[in-house]
This record gives C-alpha cells, structure tokens and sequence, in this order.
C-alpha cells in the first residue's frame, strides 16, 4: 500500500450483513473510519427502516425505488394483493415481489437444467433487509457450519438473534396454539424435533408491531461511530488488490458517473448472494470455488381454506399470534410452516384486512449441492449496472426429485389436518426463495472446495472479507438470515481486533 488509507474499513452493501460488520466495528473501534457503498438509492423514512413499518404510500414509494433496473414500475403488493383476490400462485412462484427485480427471468438453459428464472435482488439502503419477512429459525443438524464450534457458533447465533430483535412468537392459545398442536401431533416423533413457532424480527411496540432488520442492526451508528458514512448510489465496480493484498476499491457514483478509488485497510464485500460473487469476478480474484455450489431452497407454498377449529383468534389477541415451525432435521431434511396469514405477525402487520379463513402451508427442502450449480459471469457483456453479466447453470439431481416429492406430500398431509387445499401442491420456480447461499462459501482449509475462511476471509488475499447468504456451505431449509449475521458478526470481530478493538467475546 503506497498512500495513507482514506478509511479503515470499506464495505461493500447495506444489507444485513454488510450492516453487521459496521455495527460491530462501530461498537468495537468507536474512532474508526468506516464508509459503506450502496448502489442502490436511500429511501423513505429513517436510514434501513423495514418497508413495512412505513405508511402505506411511504412503502410503496419505497419499494418502486429498490428496484434497480425496474425502479418506479408498480406491482402488486403480497398479502394485500392476496387480501383482494389476487391470484396467491402469482405473488409466490413466478413474479417478482414488491421492491425486486429478476436477474434473469427467461434463462437459457442447457440440457436437464432447470435454471433460477425467479431469482431477484433489491439495490437501495437495507438491500432486501427491509423488504424480508423476518423468519429467523436456528440452523440445526447438517445444516450448522461445521467450521466452527458447536459453542461458537451458538454465541454467534445469540448475537445475531439480539442485532436483529428475534421475537418468539406464538403461543398455545388461539388460533395459533391449536394449529401447532395439530401439527404437533403428527409431524413430531423419534428423532424428530418439536413443533414449535418461528421466531421473527419483529417487536411489539405497545399494541404495534414493528418489523426488523438493516435498520435495527445498524442502530445509530452515526451518532455512536461519527466515522461511519453510509454513501447510496455508489457502485463498488472492483476491489483493488496490490500484490495480493486488498488495498481499496473503484467507486462509481451512479448519479454524476464520478469514479474514485477510495483506499481502505479492509475491503468488505457483502454484495448479496450473486453480487458478491461478481464484484470479485470484476475484481479479478477468482478462486476455483467461487459462484459454484449455488443453492436455493426447494420451496412449495399452499393455500388452505381453513377448517372451523382454526378460525376466529380474537380471544387470544396478540399474544396468540404465531406461525408454525415445523424445524428441518437430518431425518426430514425439510422446514415446515403452517399459519393462518389472519393470525400470524403477517396479518397483523398488514393491518387486519386478511380472510381469518386464508392458511398457508410452505416447505422448504434442502438442495443437493453439486458443484455444477453456479452463477457464471461474461468477460464480454454487462448488466444494467455496468457489471460483468451473470448467467445460473442450475439442476435438480435424483435426490432433489425425491425431495420435491417428498415436499408435496408433506403439503398435502399439513392441509388436510387443518383445511381444504385451494390448490394443488407446486414447486415454485426456481429462485423464488430468494436464499441464494454457496456462492462464496467457507471452508476450513483452502481446498479448492471453498472461497473464504471460517471467519469469512476471502483465501489467497489479505484484508478482503465477504458476507451474506453466500458464505453458508451447508444445504439447508431453514432462512439462511441469521445464519448469515452470525457469520459476519464472527467475521467483523476479527477485523475489530485487528484494529485494536475488544477482541471477540
Ligand atoms: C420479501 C422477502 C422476504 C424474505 N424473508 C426472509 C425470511 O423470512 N428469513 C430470512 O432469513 N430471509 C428472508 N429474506 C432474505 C433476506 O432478506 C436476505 O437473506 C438478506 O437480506 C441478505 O442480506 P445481505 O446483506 O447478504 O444481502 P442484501 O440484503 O441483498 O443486501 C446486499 C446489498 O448490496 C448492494 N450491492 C450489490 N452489488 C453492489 C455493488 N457492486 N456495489 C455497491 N452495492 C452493491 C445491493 O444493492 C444490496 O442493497 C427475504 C427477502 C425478501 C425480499
């Protein structure tokens, strides 16, 4: 490195993994220079708060501006669409959600592919951290990073379920309580774990619900680490590493077309699950690894007409507000979750105008990970941000055929133990998910098999870390969220430490 660092860290994305690294940072180094590129736009409300915690209009006006090359093109929105009769199958399988935009929706896929033609990204301040739905289960079994101890990783856990305000929902009154004693009944057994209810990142504020995520994480760092600066319509176009060292990056400031090299003593790139990836393949760091093992979870998301016993929540009131977590195991590498949208957080928060008779039954399987699985970038053509072209190469194998069978009859025997099927059981399309994980993957040793180490640093140069969904190596079912603000947390304490901060608790 020539000259003195602009900043101490730079990162690359506001969501909730690059948020977790300049929170921890902050609280750590209070003196430290931070900046935070975003290519995205800022929006409505305070800095990363949750779409659905903003008045109507503000959400809406929020969500048209996320949508990068879609910006300003409207949409239905989920429940609200649902709510008035929308066709359900629409929001889930094949269409963008509010405030996304495709990748590619029309792939061209080779022979036994079957691509990802509903994956979709948010770019603007919270990436998709202030559009999620919050659901926050434990990984478990072989789905927990092997990488790190069992002990670790649940102090990881623990902080993670604290930076974005976990609350467990659900209790056994109600509507709520008498879905997850149902499901209880049949879905539990040996070697099986209970049902219980998913905890999300939501809290009660009074009699209000407030969702959570970027915002929450970041806190007010602003004020807490006046070093910190959060710079939106900023493409990071390249890391630029100097004899194997990361040593800052090429910003590109979307409004004036300005590029600056900003130099820093860490490079952070929590770019989501596909971007990341890219902005290191722009960067010219390509381990053998990276964009391979893609994985997506298999989902199959059904509407139900519930049945009299599980209609009518006003005697529990919102304390009996739940969504049925039926967790993954390695006996039934599958998530469940059953609720009636009227008397879960969901609901609630779209302001009481849902059918108290609307059920949803959702899987979600675990992918078989093959190498093959990737996201490949052109050395020749761009995309709408100037950045190399992503293409999905994406297969079911034998076992994910089996698991989707498996899906449908698990869809089935949820919805006759509560209700009446609306509809027949489908797998959505591929991508719709939006839990693109593996794409930058850790691993122990630097084997070929993975692209950054246990604490999230990319192999082979120094000073350049990832996060998000990406880093998770695992196949798993359960919201890869919390997985991956653990991880980062975990990550960031290092680069604390390193610049004399409290080393990790
Ligand atoms: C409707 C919805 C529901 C969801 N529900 C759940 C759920 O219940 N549970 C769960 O676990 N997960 C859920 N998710 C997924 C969850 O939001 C993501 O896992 C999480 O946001 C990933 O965090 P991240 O920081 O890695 O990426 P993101 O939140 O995607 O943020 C990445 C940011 O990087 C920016 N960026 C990309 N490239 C560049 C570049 N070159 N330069 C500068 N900036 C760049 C992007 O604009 C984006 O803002 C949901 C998502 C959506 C949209």
């Amino acid at each position: 490195m020539t000259a003195t660092p602009d900043v101490d860290v730079l990162i690359v994305g506001s969501g909730p993994a690059g948020a977790t690294y300049a929170r921890t940072i902050g609280d750590a180094v209070p003196g430290a220079r931070i900046l935070m590129a975003e290519v995205g736009p800022r929006l409505p409300g305070r800095r990363g708060e949750h779409t659905h915690n903003l008045p109507r209009a503000e959400r809406r006006a929020a969500e048209l501006l996320t949508q990068g090359p879609d910006a300003g093109i409207e949409r239905a929105t989920a429940l609200a669409g649902i709510a008035e009769g929308a066709d359900p199958s629409m929001e889930f399988r094949q269409v963008v959600l509010p405030g996304l935009f495709f990748v590619d929706p029309r792939p061209v896929l080779a022979d036994g592919e079957v691509g990802l033609p509903a994956a979709s990204m948010a770019s603007g301040v919270g990436g998709m951290g202030v559009h999620w739905a919050g659901g926050c289960p434990r990984p478990r079994q072989s789905e927990r990073v092997p990488c790190i101890a069992t002990g670790e990783l649940d102090a990881a856990l623990d902080h993670a379920e604290a930076l974005l305000g976990v609350t467990a929902f659900g209790s056994d009154q109600g509507v709520a309580g008498a879905l997850r004693k149902r499901m209880a009944e049949a879905f539990e057994g040996p070697g099986l774990p209970p049902v219980g209810f998913m905890p999300i990142a939501a809290r009660w504020d009074g009699a209000e619900l407030r969702f959570s995520g970027t915002g929450a994480i970041l806190g007010d760092l602003e004020e807490t680490a006046p070093g910190f600066e959060l710079r939106a319509e900023t493409l990071a176009r390249r890391v630029v590493v100097e004899d194997g060292v990361a040593t800052g990056a090429e910003l590109e400031d979307r409004r004036t077309g300005e590029v600056s090299v900003v130099r820093a003593r860490h490079v952070v790139v929590c770019a989501d699950g596909l971007r990341t990836p890219q902005v290191l393949f722009a960067s010219g760091v390509r381990p053998p690894a990276l964009g391979r093992y893609l994985n997506d979870h298999l989902q199959m998301v059904s509407f139900v007409r519930l049945d009299d016993a599980f209609v009518g929540g006003e005697a529990a009131g919102i304390e009996g507000l739940g969504y049925v977590l039926i967790p993954f195991s390695d006996d039934r590498p599958i998530q469940g979750g059953v609720m009636s949208i009227a008397n879960s957080p969901y609901g609630f928060g779209a302001g009481g105008r849902i059918d108290d008779r609307l059920g949803v039954v959702s899987w979600y399987g675990a992918k078989d990970l093959q190498r093959s699985d990737a996201v490949e970038f052109s050395e020749t053509e761009t995309d709408h941000y100037g950045m190399p072209r992503m293409s999905i190469r994406y297969s079911h194998t034998a076992r994910d055929l089996e698991t989707i069978e498996a899906m449908r009859g698990l869809s089935h025997r949820s919805a006759e133990l509560v209700g009446t099927l609306a509809e027949e059981p489908a797998l959505a399309a591929g991508g719709a998910s939006l839990h693109y994980q593996g794409t930058v993957r850790m691993g122990a040793t630097d084997d070929g098999r993975s692209v950054c180490d246990p604490d999230l640093k990319v192999w082979g140069v120094r000073n350049l870390y990832v996060g998000g969904n990406g880093v998770i190596p695992t196949a798993t079912a359960s919201n890869p969220t919390l997985t991956t603000v653990a991880l980062a947390w975990r990550a960031a304490t290092r680069i604390a430490a390193e610049l004399g901060g409290d080393p990790r608790p």
